[in-house]
């Protein structure tokens, strides 16, 4: 077959997926909005279609559009990247009936896991640990309150169909529960077109530890171990690691297991990320699986050697994954920090503009994935990140050293970025120690209030 990938994305993913096609010889056409036009992906790919104006109803998620641009183009796969129609089974059942590949899991697949709640369910039926919470949907306020009363305050109420940190609440006792409940499902409707929520209890300052998953069409399917994103920002992550410096070797091999017995029991396809929380006693708790490639997936590359978008590529078009369980080996550390266009003192508050000069870091195991260059103009119109600096060492200090080194020599002027909270963070004893949990960042933030 013919190979030719339209990558339904923007941004750095974008680049990153073009780079992993041209080294495999395989041709590529971006798509853009008008906003767009200007951008690193557009230039890099070997074509190129506009698809629409600014706003992403109107362009990035116009299934129609893009699937025109795919065929008049030659197109037989589609990479979806992260984020937009990345996890919509509409749009994957859409590009299997023209014919084309789709460079992930197939639409039912999506429809049964992709699903927070349904996940939950299928978790549990394999029986993987799952948080105590409703089963399935909560309907109304009633049920909502009963079974919140049931596993006890404080409780999360979480959107079914949510993303990106987006229509996921906390409620500490009963009075509050009401407007939560009602918030969340608006938040959920206008966000992600579905107001369908779940309950579960509040684990108590929690690491987010995930694990990556890889599946081919013959029935292989490994782990290739775990990264720890517990630093986060309002429920989404910013820096990452792997391995996790958390978690003991008995406890990250049982999480590989129980990611490939999950994976295994759905007849999953292609890349895949099995998220878990771990609490104090390190019981570890399944809450969702990311059906795509991760923002975060350049650190697990980095410890295991392999170009898991290149592998991605492979599998779609029928090849058989070209390593097994015992080849995946965890050598030395790697960090990433996220970049972002956003005011760590403002709310994380997007800050968009002229990107006036740069200068950006480099050397042995420095790693930087980006779409932005000097004098590009960061549109307000989507995501905040700019750019993942990646640092990979053999050892956790040396590439926390490494990751100051990278941080203090990354120059972006014109506009505000979050380089200096990441160096800061880089210093702080706790992160140092690997003692920090997903509330890091909200303690953190209140330190510095109180000391401005
Ligand atoms: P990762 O799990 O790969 O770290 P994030 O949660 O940071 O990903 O999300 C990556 C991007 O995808 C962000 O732009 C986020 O807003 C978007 N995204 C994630 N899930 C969804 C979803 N269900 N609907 C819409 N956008 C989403
Ligand atoms: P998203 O789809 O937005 O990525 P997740 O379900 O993966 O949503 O949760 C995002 C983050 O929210 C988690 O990494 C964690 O920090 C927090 N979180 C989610 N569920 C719980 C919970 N039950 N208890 C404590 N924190 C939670
Ligand atoms: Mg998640």
């Amino acid at each position: 077959m013919k190979r030719k990938i339209l990558i339904a994305n923007r941004g750095e993913i974008a680049v990153r997926i073009i780079r992993a096609a041209r080294e495999l010889s395989i041709k590529t056409v971006a798509i853009y909005s008008t906003a767009d036009a200007n951008s690193l992906h557009v230039k890099l790919a070997d074509e190129s279609v506009c698809i629409g104006p600014h706003a992403s109803s109107e362009s990035y998620l116009k299934m129609t559009r893009i699937l025109s641009a795919a065929i008049a183009t030659g197109c037989t796969a589609i990479h979806p990247g992260y984020g937009f129609l990345s996890e919509n089974a509409a749009f994957v059942e859409m590009v299997e009936s023209c014919g084309l590949i789709f460079i992930g899991p197939d639409s039912k697949t999506i429809r049964q896991i992709g699903d927070k709640s349904s996940a939950k369910t299928i978790a549990k039926s394999v029986h993987v640990p799952v948080i105590e919470g409703s089963d399935g949907l909560v309907e109304n306020l009633e049920d909502g309150l009963k079974i919140s009363k049931k596993i006890g305050y404080p409780v999360m109420i979480k959107a079914s169909s949510g993303g990106g940190g987006r229509g996921i609440s906390i409620v500490y006792n009963p009075k509050e529960f009401k407007e939560a409940f009602f918030r969340t499902g608006m938040e959920a409707k206008s966000n992600f077109g579905d107001d369908a929520l779940y309950i579960e209890k509040y684990i108590e300052e929690p690491r987010h530890i995930e694990i990556q998953v890889m599946c081919d069409h013959q029935g292989h399917c490994v782990h290739l171990y775990e990264r720890d994103c517990s630093m986060q920002r309002r429920n989404q992550k910013m820096i990452e690691e792997s391995p996790s410096p958390f978690i003991s070797d008995m406890l990250r091999r049982k999480m590989g297991q129980t990611a490939v017995k999950l994976v295994k029991a759905i007849q999953y396809k292609n890349a895949g990320t099995i998220e878990f929380l771990v609490d104090k006693e390190q019981n570890y708790y399944f809450i969702e699986m990311n059906t795509r490639i991760q923002v975060e997936h350049p650190i697990t590359e980095m410890v295991t050697g392999i170009d898991l978008v290149k592998e991605q590529i492979k599998v779609a078009y029928g090849l058989p994954l070209s390593f097994d369980q015992r080849k995946i080996r965890i050598k030395g550390h790697s960090i990433e920090c996220r970049i972002n266009a956003e005011d760590p003192l403002n709310q994380f508050r997007p800050t968009p503009g002229l990107i006036k000069n740069m200068i950006v870091p480099g050397g042995f195991g420095i790693r930087l994935d980006t779409h932005i260059y000097p004098l590009y103009e960061v549109p307000p119109f989507y995501d905040s990140l700019l750019a993942k600096l990646i640092v990979y060492a053999p050892t956790r200090k040396e590439a926390i050293k490494k990751m100051r080194m990278a941080l203090e020599q990354f120059v972006i002027e014109g506009i505000k970025t979050n380089i200096e909270f990441q160096y800061l963070i880089m210093h702080h004893t706790d992160y140092i120690k690997g003692h920090y949990d997903t509330g890091f960042i909200s303690k953190f933030l209140k330190l510095v209030e109180e000391n401005k």
